[in-house]
């Protein structure tokens, strides 16, 4: 069984082929490194403010630029920040 294993944004889930500066999709500095994750299939979730259809894993809407778990997010950003 061939397992793909996939880079991705760490914010919005949408496939990248390399780091980029910044994600072309929901245009994020990426500062970590990708995550990489089995591949299984493209599931998608409505985003909870827009509507629009983003990956289920998503913590970020490439549409309407929302944290999906702002509360939550807004603590880790505190901690990244202090570097
Ligand atoms: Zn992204
Ligand atoms: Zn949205």
């Amino acid at each position: 069984m061939f397992n793909k294993i996939m880079k991705k944004c760490p914010y919005c889930f949408e496939d990248l082929t390399e780091k980029p500066l910044k994600c072309p999709h929901c245009n994020q500095y990426i500062i970590d490194d990708l995550p990489e994750v089995d591949f299984h299939g493209s599931n998608k979730k409505p985003c909870i403010f827009c509507g629009k259809k983003i990956r289920s894993e998503a913590i970020f809407c490439r549409y309407c630029k929302r944290w999906l778990d702002e509360v939550e997010k807004g603590v880790n950003d505190l901690k990244s920040m202090e570097d």
